[in-house]
């Protein structure tokens, strides 16, 4: 019986390591003089770099390959073949999905798939979904409009490839998602960490229902730090008495890493379909050892219409120190995708990554779940105001959750903030991806 088997590919996830280098370092020379014969971006790249496919013999080879940015995506899509540009490595008429990517800045990038990449888009969803517990007698609830953009696109497909049922709920209202899993008995979903929460305070605060009472035991979220997050996934997994896992993709990417049922702290990057690479971000150079943050290079070894070949994400990961009880083989990033690259600003001189406030916020449960930070200046001097709602019937605490706040935002950021209290349910909500973290100082 598949359902018993505990990996969803028991020969890849167990792999000893130097075989999986092996295999990475094959499917490297593959992917990349696919990429030179192909797309005229990529030939043009290289041959200014003077890097050939023959070249490539070591993973000391590899590292002088110059990186790809998404800056340079959006100059791609301007030029032919329309609308993807050219990067792209298969006639036109193979390609068989249109994504684009989801970020709240700047000009989407398109995504081009094959059929092929799709099926590939699925088996590694696969590996994530199987990991975290999920099997064929499982109803999947997924609270989204999948729209253009990938993630729950993926999601979908991988749960009928494991044979599992999926109920898309696009379209609906939030409390109408809730009734549906109420109804159906819907038994996992997937969702972004601002959602999960803001169901579950729809469910509590507007419908009387505890989200405890339905039968969801697995949630798999995408799309922002949180379940990487302890505090916030502590929230999560208390609001609705479920595991909470973490998993990162992106569209131009693919889905690259997940967390396992032995929530160790950290997520496993699906090695037989990617090659990560962290880079010191002052040095260049790679890091190998647990431990040392840097940003990440990633490829991804079997994507063809539209490679991605040692693109630059910018998300600041880390190696673990400890392989998983879990038995995979693949390597951990501890606590995930701590930050991106260009979102750890300077304030008052001091790197200062969102994720670390979240932390702290979320930490308090005097505090509910929404908040805002706003970076600007009082005169010539950086000033951050925390703006956090708290709950009903702590108002009177109020003194003693400032002291208690300060502290805590003190060491673990080293800044003092200008805290603001509002009342619950007053600060924005949001649906999908958070906006909680504005800086409006200007760019000099
Ligand atoms: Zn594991």
């Amino acid at each position: 019986m598949i359902s018993e088997q505990k990996y969803w590919n028991p020969v890849l996830e167990t792999l000893p390591h130097e075989k999986i280098r092996k295999l990475q370092l094959e499917k490297f020379k593959k992917i990349f003089s696919w990429a030179y014969e192909r797309s005229r971006f990529h030939r043009g790249l290289y041959e200014k770099a003077g890097i050939k496919p023959g070249d490539i013999r070591s993973f000391e080879d590899i590292r002088r390959i110059p990186t790809v940015e998404k800056s340079m995506m959006r100059g791609i899509q301007l030029k032919d073949p329309f609308p993807y540009g050219d990067a792209l490595c298969v006639p036109l008429e193979e390609v068989s999905e249109f994504r684009q990517t989801s970020g709240t800045t700047g000009q989407p990038v398109y995504q081009a798939d094959t059929w092929q990449d799709w099926e590939w888009w699925a088996e590694s969803w696969a590996y994530i979904l199987w990991a975290q517990g999920y099997r064929p007698k499982d109803r999947v609830f997924i609270p989204f409009g999948y729209n253009v953009f990938v993630a729950f696109w993926a999601g979908h497909y991988a749960v009928e490839k494991i044979g599992a049922e999926v109920v898309p709920g696009g379209v609906l209202d939030t409390q109408a998602r809730i009734l549906k899993i109420q109804e159906l008995q819907c038994t996992a979903m997937m969702a972004t960490p601002t959602y999960v929460l803001g169901m579950a305070d729809t469910a509590k605060s507007k419908m009387g229902i505890d989200p405890r009472s339905l039968a969801i035991r697995k949630i798999t979220c995408a799309g922002e730090p949180g379940a990487s997050i302890p505090s916030t996934k502590k929230r999560m997994e208390e609001a609705w008495g479920a595991k909470v896992y973490d998993h990162a993709g992106a569209t131009e990417i693919g889905a690259w890493c997940f967390e396992c049922e032995a929530q160790a702290g950290g997520l496993h990057v699906n090695e037989a379909f990617f090659l990560v690479e962290i880079q010191d971000t002052k040095t260049g150079e790679t890091i190998e050892e647990p431990g040392r943050r840097g940003k990440m290079i990633i490829t991804a070894l079997d994507r063809e219409a539209q490679p991605c070949v040692r693109f630059d994400s910018k998300d600041i990961i880390e190696w673990a120190q400890e392989p998983c009880p879990c038995g995979r083989s693949f390597r951990l990033i501890k606590g995930g995708v701590v930050g991106r690259a260009d979102d750890i600003t300077k304030v008052k001189g001091v790197l200062l990554a969102p994720s670390a406030i979240e932390e702290v916020v979320r930490g308090m449960d005097s505090l509910a779940d929404e908040f805002e930070v706003i970076v600007d200046k009082e005169g010539d001097i950086d000033r951050i105001t925390l703006k956090i709602e708290i709950l009903k019937g702590r108002e009177d605490e109020r003194k003693r959750i400032e002291a208690q706040l300060k502290d805590q935002l003190r060491l673990k950021t080293n800044l003092g903030y200008n805290l603001e209290f509002h009342d619950h349910g007053t600060l924005p909500r949001y649906d999908v991806k958070a906006k909680r973290f504005k800086d409006l100082r200007g760019k000099h």
